[in-house]
């Protein structure tokens, strides 16, 4: 949602010659959150264009019903918002069957420990350190503690999730989320698709601040 869409293929084809692993792509119901973005037909025409993998984040309510829909887009990553499904469990077992990662998203207003029986099910959690629904946001500054405690948890239970980060990954904020264990960062409207900049310079700051070899 944060990239030109005028400009769409071209900034695919510099993500993809620089390495970029995921496309994160939000998909936004009006209800679960007060904003739309793009649908199913959008994702069908990126996996056509795109050998990057999908990172495909359900801002939805009843997110079972689309989770077959975007499971068939090249085995992407698929998170819900554990509360949008009166079962989870049986949600993550939905998406793993469908070919899916299975991920769940944290809002901020919601503790690690409600979602602590989830955590041994899925393949990534994405902590949203702003309240989903729209780009451009300031992180909220104790949403990094979160990431902290899901690292301490991880470590200590020896599980396999990755933690992604999604909300104002700004330059200025990324050295501190990869320090409390960030691993996958979504990154928006305050780093790689700032405007004014070119995105492949972007691209080449950000593997900077990480400490990545571009391509
Ligand atoms: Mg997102």
């Amino acid at each position: 949602m944060c990239a030109d869409f005028l400009e769409l293929g071209r900034q695919i084809e510099t993500m993809e010659a620089k390495g970029i692993d995921y496309l994160h792509i939000d998909k936004m119901d009006g209800h679960y959150v007060p904003n739309f973005t793009l649908g199913p037909d959008f994702c069908r025409r990126l996996t056509e264009k795109t050998s990057i993998s999908l990172d495909i984040h359900l801002m939805v309510e009843g997110p079972d019903a689309y989770i077959p829909v975007f499971a068939a887009f090249g085995r992407p990553a698929l998170y819900i918002h554990p509360e949008t499904s009166y079962h989870p469990l049986r949600s993550l077992e939905l998406m793993r069957s469908c070919g899916a990662r299975p991920g769940i998203a944290l809002y901020p207003a919601l503790s690690v420990a409600a979602v602590d029986p989830l955590l041994s099910q899925v393949d990534l959690v994405c902590v949203m350190t702003v309240n989903p629904g729209y780009a451009g946001q300031r992180l909220i500054p104790w949403t990094i503690d979160k990431i902290r405690e899901l690292s301490a948890i991880k470590n200590r239970k020896g599980l396999g999730f990755e933690i992604e980060v999604d909300g104002n990954v700004s330059w200025q904020n990324i050295p501190r989320l990869i320090e409390a264990g960030a691993r996958v960062l979504v990154a928006g409207s305050s780093s790689l698709f700032e405007e004014g900049n070119q995105l492949e310079a972007n691209i080449d700051r950000l593997y900077g601040l990480i400490g990545r070899e571009p391509g």
